[in-house]
Parts: C-alpha cells; structure tokens; sequence
C-alpha cells in the first residue's frame, strides 16, 4: 500500500443541509435552557423520546454528544477524568468521556456554535435499559450532581422471540412515567399529540430504512463511515417533520447516484457488514483506507438500530414497547446471528468485519463464537478488530490496518 497515495472521500452533497438540520437542533435545545420556555429531558438513544417530545421537552441524548466526543477526539481528555471520580476506564466510554466532559464544564458544541454556552441541565432523566446497564448508571451519576429525578424502563435482555407478556409489561412501564412527566412539564398528557410524535418517528424511521437500503445497489452510493454521521437526524430528531424532509433530500441524492453507477468507493471490488460500533474518532481515516482498498463498507448493525419499524400511532404505548424491545442489542445470540445472515445476504456482502469495542460488550458480538458460526454457515471470511468506541488507547491504528489488509487479500484469494 503506497503511502503518498491520495484518495479522496467523495462528498454527498445534502451534507450542508445535514449540518444546518444538526445546527437548528442545537440552537432549539440551547434555546429552551436560556429562556426557559421549555423543560428539558435528557433521554437515553433508545429511549422513550417520543413521549418526552409529546409534553414539550427539548430533549437531549447524552449519547448523542458521547459521539460527538468521540468524533472530535477530545474524549480521551475527558475519561480519565470521570475514572477519578470512580468510573472504570473499563465501562461504556460514552459514559466516561461525557461525565468527565461534563465535571470539566467543557463541551465541541461551544466550539462548533458559538452561541452554544454549555449542554443544558436537565429537569427531568429518563433511561431505558433495553441497550445496558450503563444507561441507567449514566444518568444517575446526574441526577445524584445535579439532584433531578432519574426514571426508566428496564427492558428484558437477551429476548428470542418477543412474547405479549413482554410487551404488556414494558407498555406498563411506558405509562408509568406519565404522572411523573406530568408533573415535571406542567403539561397533562395528551393522547393525540404523543399519537402525532409516534407516526413522525415512524415516519422517520421508514425514510431512514430506505436511505439505508440504497446500499443494496452495486456500486454503494454511500459508505458506513458516511451514514454513521447521515443518521444524526433519525437519533436526535426522529419524532419531528425535520427529520422526515432531510431525508428525503438525501434519499434522492443516493438515487441519482445509484441512477449514475457513482459509488462511494471507485472501483468497489469488495463488499463489507460492519458489526459492532463505530470508532468514531477514526471515521475519516478508515474511510480513506478502505477506498484505497477498493472496498466498501456497505451495511452496518449500528446504523440499522435507529430503524423501527414497528412504531404504530393507533396503538402508541405497546408499539412503542415493541418497537424498543425487538432491537437488535437487546436479543438473544440466535437472534442476532439470523439477522446478520440476513443482512449478508441483502446487501450481497462478501465479508464481515467484526469491531471487538472495549469497553462495550454489549456491542461486540464477537465474544460468543459468532464470527466462527458465520464463516462456517455463509461461506465468508470475517476479521475482528479491537478497538473502542471513543477510548482511542483501545485502538492500534497500525494492528487494525495490517488485519484489514490481510483480510482482503484473503477475499482476493477466493
Ligand atoms: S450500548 Fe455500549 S456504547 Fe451504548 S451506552 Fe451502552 S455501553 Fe455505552
């Protein structure tokens, strides 16, 4: 691999319209703390948003700006800071990086906007802990600092198949937190606002699943590295219009490309599934390595978490139970080894790259024998690289290129 070899990313276009919808966001949230027009809730990724978003928070998704610590590698600033205060170097880095961000007063959002002055402080927490533990740990270190009520669903984990009666306790926890919600917003519960939020976010969802699946198409019109910044929008803003209209802009832009034949990878030879999480520090710099390699990365768990199919507006509380309990993260082995043959077969992938994260097991699907069970079954080689979400001294740059290349050589080989 020459080294002054140049590749460039190529550019998708609707980014500048990403970047105001991502901005317009900030500044809503920003807003509500300043004037305070609005509560605010801070709310888990997969959690029950949609119901926050019906009495009128502005919600903020503390995992949302984990990544963005990780994004502008400042992370490893923040970690040893909240490792001082107890957190293990060991747990989510999310939660690491962001208590740690959060203990320094500092924050990429107040050097990306200027008018940002600092994550807004919460009135209420709410967490599910359909993903982790580290959830629920999370926003309880905030509420025990900044003495704001923390409550939650604890979702089952490691679910086959998802019966009623879990779907009936789940929705039952749902309601729980209506008197609670009530309370702290001011606002009483209305049924066909949270009905209008839930059919947005469906909304969403379906734009999102179909931005996803243009990758279906040879050459890909996008990469992984490229939707993992595309999917801001279905994380942060997934129970409004907003959201619905960009993708659209975006999905016709990926038709025009697929239209062309102009994918994101000249001269795509390869075919990539990306399991396990981003490092979202070195998004930029494995995306130029895989051009190089002629190899795109095509699909992803990580980006299909944000799809739900299942939200129903006629039937909001149990859809929505649904919807957050069949996610990939929170089922069984058998699960999630059905699923991935799927996705390998879908997106016509010839290899699957494994991301063994520190300091999330509960993203590392490595660790039981799935990478073994798939060669065997599918008939594809996978690699695993070990790394971490936002813990760059996880990561060996040099050791995952070396594996990378090795890998596809042996796909040459075939
Ligand atoms: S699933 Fe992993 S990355 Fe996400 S909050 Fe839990 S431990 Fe952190």
């Amino acid at each position: 691999m020459g080294e002054e070899k140049k590749v460039k990313i190529k550019k998708i276009q609707s980014g500048g319209l990403l970047k105001k919808v991502m901005a317009d966001y900030f500044h809503d949230l920003s807003d509500a703390s300043k004037d305070g027009s609005r509560k605010v809730a801070w709310c888990t990724s997969v959690g029950p948003a949609e119901l926050l978003l019906s009495f009128g928070f502005a919600v903020h998704y503390p995992e949302n700006h984990g990544a963005v610590l990780g994004s502008t590698r400042t992370a490893n600033d923040y970690i040893p800071v909240a490792n001082a205060v107890g957190y293990s170097p060991d747990i989510c880095s999310y939660l690491t990086s962001d208590v740690g961000a959060f203990i320094k007063q500092e924050t990429p959002l107040s050097r990306a906007y200027e008018w940002f002055d600092g994550v807004p402080k919460p009135d209420i927490l709410v967490y599910n802990t359909n993903q982790c533990r580290d959830v629920e740990d999370w926003l309880n270190w905030y509420s025990r600092e900044l003495n704001v009520p923390c409550i939650g669903i604890s979702t089952y984990r490691n679910l086959g198949e998802i019966r009623d009666y879990h779907l009936e306790g789940i929705a039952g926890q749902i309601k729980d937190l209506v008197p609670t919600l009530e309370e702290i917003s001011g606002n009483k519960f209305d049924m066909d606002k949270f009905k209008s939020v839930v059919a947005c976010s469906r909304d969403c969802t379906l734009m999102w699943k179909k931005v996803l699946e243009a990758n279906e198409n040879s050459p890909a019109p996008m990469t992984f590295f490229d939707a993992t910044i595309q999917m801001g929008p279905a994380v942060v803003l997934r129970g409004s219009e907003k959201a619905i209209e960009y993708y659209k802009v975006l999905l016709k832009e990926l038709e025009d490309k697929v239209a062309a034949k102009d994918g994101a990878v000249e001269d795509e030879k390869f075919r990539l599934y990306w399991e396990g999480m981003p490092i979202w520090g070195k998004l930029r710099n494995l995306a130029e390595f895989f051009i190089e390699l002629k190899t795109a990365v095509v699909a992803s768990t990580y980006c299909n978490s944000w799809i739900f199919d299942s939200f129903d507006p006629e039937d909001p509380f149990t859809s929505m139970a649904r919807a957050y309990s069949e996610i990939f993260i929170a089922r069984n082995e058998q699960f999630k080894q059905n699923y991935i043959e799927e996705m390998v077969a879908k997106y016509k992938v010839d290899g699957i790259l494994f991301h063994d994260a520190k300091t999330c097991p509960n993203n590392s699907n490595n660790r039981y024998g799935m990478p073994e069970r798939l060669e065997k079954k599918l008939g594809i080689p996978s690699v695993t690289i070990n790394g971490d979400l936002n813990d760059l001294r996880c990561y060996s740059e040099e050791q995952a290129k070396t594996n990378i290349e090795a890998f596809v050589e042996q796909m040459e080989g075939k």
